[in-house]
């Protein structure tokens, strides 16, 4: 045999450990513990966002189970209960919705629906006896979103007004590090977050409560405010309107918008359904820069901290937006707390939105009451 490697089986010592899974299962394999209990949901609304990001999501939950549907459309509907295995009985459409309040499957209700309908579906669902989590922007009006807290409050149940971004790390990371003085006084924020909106589209709607600020500008607003911990005083802002472009007969193509919080920081926000998109934004601290490429999306932040002209870019593990939201609800549920962003949340950003519209109208600076 010369020349040849004769390959033999080797006898391991008693120490070694052994080559096979020693039951036939991988050693690392996480088997995943049941959960006590899990929140029944009901969709309302079929749209876009529920169809392509929210019924998906529930996937990836381990708490948030959906058991209705609420669809004008009922054949949709139908074939959208068949594939998350609703029973057709927990199809509703917008007449019956409020015969929901019989069904104890159903926990929490989620309001996908056009900005002008937010207020009254969960104030009917609310009513039925169910949690809402209310899609962003909370309404249209400041009377609308004192109706829903208040029927929140007297129903005894809780409202959370969908603002995905403080369940992902990569925000939430951003917040830290400015509670954590880590960019120091906080000087100048600027936020863009754009699109480019294609008609028919809710959006493009007056009616429908549509509009940039609503839709997209909502995202800088909000995050001035939780990158800061505080609530702007006053506002300035100038619209844009093509004539030349009949998508914007009702609503604003773009508004570019400033607030001014009392610590002395200012935000410098813009927003647009005219533009290829772009969703970031900058902290300037007194010490320290913190920036954020793709902050507004459903994935793809990269953030960003810029001290001593050293930049270190933040590793994390990405999660799914909905259904780190949606799971937290349940929890706030199944323990009794009150939501990160309660219904007062979505309430300031509607008053300040509106505010907004009235500097765009004045072209002066408008306060924010509070
Ligand atoms: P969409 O137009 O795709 O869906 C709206 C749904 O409402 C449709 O199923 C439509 O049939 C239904 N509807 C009921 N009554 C209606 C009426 N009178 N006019 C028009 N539609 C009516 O919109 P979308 O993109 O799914 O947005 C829905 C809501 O979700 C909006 O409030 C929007 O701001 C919000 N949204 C949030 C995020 C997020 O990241 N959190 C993303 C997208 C949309």
């Amino acid at each position: 045999m010369t020349g040849a490697t004769i390959l033999t089986s080797q006898a391991g010592a008693a120490q070694d450990p052994p080559l096979a899974p020693p039951d036939k299962q991988p050693p690392h394999v996480r088997v995943p513990e049941p959960v006590a209990k899990t929140v029944g949901w009901a969709v309302v609304g079929l749209g876009q966002l529920a169809l392509e990001e929210v019924l998906p999501a529930f996937a990836k939950c381990r708490l948030s189970k959906p058991v209705a549907l609420v669809s004008g459309h009922p054949d949709k509907a139908k074939k959208v209960a068949a594939v998350y295995g609703i029973d057709p009985k927990n199809v509703y459409d917008y007449e019956n919705y409020d015969t929901i309040a019989k069904n104890p499957q159903v926990d929490v209700i989620y309001v996908i629906l056009p900005n002008s309908l937010h207020a009254e579906y969960t104030v009917r669902g609310l009513k039925a006896g169910k949690h809402v989590l209310c899609e962003k922007p909370m309404a249209a009006t400041v009377a609308e979103c004192e109706r829903m807290i208040a029927a929140g409050k007297e129903a005894k149940r809780k409202l959370m007004i969908a603002y995905r971004l403080r369940h992902e790390p990569f925000n939430r990371t951003a917040i830290d590090l400015c509670r954590k003085g880590e960019v120091g006084k906080i000087k100048l924020i600027t936020a863009s977050n754009g699109q480019d909106t294609k008609a028919p589209n809710i959006r493009l709607s007056k009616a429908l409560a549509g509009g940039p600020v609503e839709d997209v500008g909502v995202y800088c607003l909000n995050a001035a405010r939780y990158l800061t911990g505080e609530e702007p005083t006053e506002v300035t802002a100038v619209a844009v309107r093509p004539k030349d472009d009949p998508r914007f007969r009702e609503v604003a193509e773009s508004v570019a918008f400033t607030l001014r919080f009392p610590s002395g920081t200012v935000a410098v926000c813009d927003c647009s359904f005219g533009v290829a998109g772009v969703r970031r934004y900058t902290v300037q601290g007194a010490a320290a820069t913190l920036s954020m490429d793709g902050a507004f999306g459903y994935a793809g932040q990269e953030l960003v901290l810029e001290k001593d002209k050293r930049k270190a870019k933040f590793d994390l593990s990405p999660v799914n937006h909905f259904a780190a939201e949606m799971d937290y609800f349940s929890t706030c549920v199944l323990k009794n707390e009150n939501p990160l962003t309660p219904g007062e949340e979505g309430l300031a950003d509607v008053r300040a939105i509106i505010a907004i519209a009235e500097a765009t109208r004045t072209g002066r600076p408008v306060p924010i009451p509070r």
